[in-house]
């Protein structure tokens, strides 16, 4: 009687800084155009996505290891500036409003 889980209804994705498994709510869905990482909140826009959570810690790690351009299988360096700024001002809100 152990069989159905909650898995399902909350589908996992694995954080390209941190690698830690979180559900999709959790995580920021980023996206590749052209050769540009841009945030895509709402899951919205077409193509491959690379999960990772919403902090910077888990951004560096992301960009360190390169881990954007391998998620998002395209070939070249990725520019991650308007991501980051992205990512520091959610960060900064969701602290106001604590
Ligand atoms: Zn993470």
């Amino acid at each position: 009687m152990s069989g159905r889980t909650r898995a399902r209804a909350c589908p996992e994705r694995t954080c390209v800084g941190c690698r830690e498994r979180a559900t999709k709510a959790e995580l920021l869905r980023i996206v590749a155009i052209k050769d540009t990482c841009v945030p895509d909140p709402r899951g919205t826009l077409p193509g491959r996505g690379a999960y990772v959570h919403p902090a910077p810690v888990c951004l560096d790690q992301a960009v360190r290891r390169r881990a954007f351009p391998r998620a998002l299988r395209v070939p070249g360096p990725l520019d991650t500036k308007a991501l980051r700024r992205y990512v520091e001002q959610t960060t900064v809100a969701e602290q106001a409003t604590r």
